[in-house]
Parts: C-alpha cells; structure tokens; sequence
C-alpha cells in the first residue's frame, strides 16, 4: 500500500508526541508510526521533568497532566561502601514556582499524552516498524517504508530515540553509551509521605554518585517519590567487555540493599521495570535533511539542566520545535533543506542548542569523571568521618585534616576549585 500524508512521525516517544501533537493542533494530516504495542509503552522508566516545558505544552497543565508530586526537595549523596556524605536542598515554600520539577511516570505519561495526540487529530498506527527514510529530489517527497507499506509526505520527523544514535559509526563500532535500569515500587497510600517527609503532592529527589564500583565503572543512582511509590534506577558506564545488562542488574541490586538507600525501599513491590541506553554523544549534529527533521535523543539533543539530565524536557522541546518546522513545510508545500532549517532557529530561540552543547560537556568532563566517582566520595567521607569521631585526644583543625585527607586521596586544592566550578556551570 503507498499512501500519501503530510507529515509522518517516526516514534511515539516525548520528541515525536511532542511534534505530533503541535502538527495535529496546526491543521497537518499527520501520522505517527511507533514500534511498540500498547502493552509495551507500559515498560518506560520514571524521573523527574520541568514544570516550564509541560506547561509550554497544555495551558491546564497543572490538572490535566498525570505528573506525580513536586519536587520540593533535592538531595545529592556521594556514597562509599561504608560512608554518605549528604548535600540537601529544600525548598518548603508555599506555591509553586515556574520553574519547579515534578516527578513523572512514563508509563502513566505516554499514554496520556499519546491520546491527547490522537483528539487533536493526529492518526497513530503502534506495532508498526519503520525501515528507511529517502528523499525524491526530483518531485520533492519523502518516503517512508514501514513494516506493512509505505506512506509518501512532505517532511518525516524521525524521533527514534537512541536506537537512531546507536548505529555503528563511520568506523563501524557502536556509539558509546550508558545503560539504564529504572524500576517502579509501590505500597501502601501514606508511606512515602511517611518515609520521605513529603505531604500531599510534594516529593523528593534523591541522587547518588556510587563511589563503590570498579576502578573502570562509573555509576549514579537515583530514587524519586511518586504519589503512591517510587522509581528507583541506576546509570552506569562500564568497559566495553562487560555485559552491559547483566552488570546494572548487579550494581542496582548493590545499590539498593546498600544500608544508605535500603530503608527508603522497605515494604515496596516492584510493579515494573525498564532497560534503556542513554547517548553519550550528543551533538546537535544532523539536525535536517531534505524533507527529515531530527528531534530528541535521535537527533543527538539532550539537555542538561544545572548538572542533572533532562532528556525529556528537550525532547518534548525539540519535538515541539521540528512541529512547527515542519508545519511551515506543509504550509508550504516545501521540504527543502532550505526550509527546514527554520528547525534549527526554533531550537536555537527555545535554548536547545545551548543545553545540548552544554550536556555535551558535562558528560565528557567532569560528570563521568573518576574524581567525582572514587575520588571525592571518599575523600569527603574520610574528612567528615575524622571531623566528627570523637578520640578523647585534641580535636585537629579542619584545614589541617582536609589537608593530610585530601593528600592521601591525591585531591589538590586547585583541581577541587576547578571541578566544583565546572559542576556549577553544568560542565
Ligand atoms: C533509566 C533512565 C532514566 C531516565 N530518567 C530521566 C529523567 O528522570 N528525566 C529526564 O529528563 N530524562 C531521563 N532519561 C532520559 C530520557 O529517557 C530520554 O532522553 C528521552 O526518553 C528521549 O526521548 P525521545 O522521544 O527522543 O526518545 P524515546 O522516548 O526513546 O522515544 C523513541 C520512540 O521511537 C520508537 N522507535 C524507535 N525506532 C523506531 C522505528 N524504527 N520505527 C518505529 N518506532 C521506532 C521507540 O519505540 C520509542 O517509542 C532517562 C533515561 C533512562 C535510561
């Protein structure tokens, strides 16, 4: 069957939602093709996501959008085996500010939002795979060939997550990327109120260096109150021998009997759990081609809020972004580079670009850094530990200690100011 649209999304994530839905509400006749079945967007992890871009998308956003609390605490923890060293911000204040975080379920979310796709209009055809993109320069179509035919349009908007990164490069090895292990637990209503401190909506986020992996692993945890339960995942970069899966199934069991995070976990159940890699390449590379608009993780673009991912925040945005290019396309009927390079001015006035190269930093400085992995968690915790054990003798200055510690663990004052200033700026 070849049939003729449009726009055709590729993906039903938060990048090709996102841009289905801002081409529906413009009047394109526009169709969504995503390979999961129904029953498998159910297997998505959870996290944390910016108030200021969901409300950029839906004007009731606050009631309509299935978020689950507001984050109105964030606490950072460097771990070792036998230490924590505890950075926490609270912010308690009455009323919300434009800029706060929520926590967000993605197997709540998706579906949610894929049906606000499907009332504005747009056509979503799940379980279907899609195998090629090419452009006719000659009558200016793209066609797309799927897993049961193909759909001619004017501008595809491939939003294919990872997958679309994770092609082995011009030297034929696979992109370098990070494993992901996110798991949903739930219990009884009024205990993470309980455990956490967290009344009604409000929630908190938990974020661990684990400063007790191998030498060559680099590893983050994470823990995040839901109305009724949490997510709870880990990120880990490993050598590329190891078997990727089968090691962050080891390191989030490590981490979650580990005695710091293990209370927070008591009496939960797990109800669900997702697999997924995160690039470590972002780039804002290829962004367009003639009649393909690139958005989200598949476009390379990955937003870095302050020093913590925001994946979903630039998808949605760049999403939103490759929607309205493409819009002006059809309106057009031109699916030229020459158009679609109002993609690139549209992510340049929402600020994607600018998050993306600075989420590009991060990640290859100092966020994957040894230092912040082995270094500075033990480090710390042996000064606080020093600091506050009490011996009967003479209490030693704090500089003195921070200095015979930090000699011993190879921290030089100069290299700590340096790191701490890169964090600041998210690089
Ligand atoms: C464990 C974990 C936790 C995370 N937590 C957070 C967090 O708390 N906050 C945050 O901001 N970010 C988080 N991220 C990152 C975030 O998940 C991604 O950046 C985001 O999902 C990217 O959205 P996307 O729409 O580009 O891709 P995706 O959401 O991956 O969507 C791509 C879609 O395309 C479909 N697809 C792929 N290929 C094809 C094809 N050939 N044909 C048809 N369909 C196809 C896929 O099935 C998928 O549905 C996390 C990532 C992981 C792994």
């Amino acid at each position: 069957m070849n049939e003729r649209v449009q726009v055709v999304v590729i993906g039903a994530g938060l990048a090709g939602s996102a841009a289905a839905l801002a081409l529906a509400r413009g009047g394109a006749k526009v169709v969504v093709l995503e390979r999961r079945s129904e029953g498998e967007l159910g297997h998505l992890p959870g996290g944390w996501i910016s108030g200021a871009v969901v409300s950029k998308l839906f004007s009731n956003w606050r009631q309509e959008i299935p978020l689950e609390r507001r984050v109105v605490e964030q606490r950072l923890s460097l771990l070792t085996q036998d230490g924590a060293v505890w950075i926490d911000h609270s912010d308690r204040s009455e009323g919300e500010k434009p800029a706060s975080v929520f926590t967000m379920r993605r197997d709540r979310f998706d579906p949610w939002m894929l049906q606000k796709v499907r009332e504005a209009g747009a056509e979503l055809r799940l379980g279907v795979d899609v195998s090629g993109v090419s452009y006719n320069a000659v009558v200016g179509r793209t066609q797309v060939v799927h897993s049961t035919g193909r759909i001619d349009c004017t501008v595809a908007v491939i939003a294919t997550g990872i997958d679309a990164l994770l092609r082995p490069n011009s030297r034929g090895r696979p992109q370098p990327h990070l494993t992901g292990l996110h798991e949903t637990l739930e219990g009884e209503a009024g205990l993470i109120d309980r455990r956490f401190g967290a009344k009604g909506d409000r929630g908190v986020v938990m974020r661990f260096v684990l400063g007790f992996l191998g030498a060559e692993e680099r590893g983050l945890g994470y823990l995040a109150t839901y109305r009724n339960g949490i997510g709870s995942g880990v990120v880990l970069q490993t050598p590329p021998t190891v078997d990727r899966e089968s090691r962050v199934r080891e390191v989030l069991e490590q981490f979650k009997g580990h005695w710091v995070v293990a209370p927070f976990l008591r009496n939960l159940e797990k109800v669900g759990e997702s697999v997924q890699r995160i690039p470590t390449h972002f780039s804002a590379g290829r962004l367009y081609a003639p009649g393909q608009l690139f958005a989200g993780d598949g476009g390379g673009l990955h937003g870095w809020s302050g020093a913590w991912t925001s994946g979903w925040s630039t998808a949605l945005r760049s999403g939103r972004a490759a929607g309205a290019a493409a819009l002006e396309a059809v309106r057009t009927n031109d699916g030229s580079e020459a158009r679609l390079e109002a993609y690139v001015t549209h992510l340049r006035e929402d600020g994607v670009i600018r998050d993306t190269r600075r989420g590009l930093r991060a990640m290859n400085g100092l966020w994957f850094d040894h230092r912040l992995h082995r270094t500075y968690p033990r480090a710390f915790s042996d000064l606080l530990h020093r600091m506050m054990t009490e011996t009967g003798a003479p209490k030693e200055p704090i500089a003195k200690a921070a200095r015979s510690v930090f000699r011993a663990q190879g921290v030089r004052a100069i290299g700590l100011l340096r790191d701490a200033n890169r964090l600041g700026k998210g690089a």
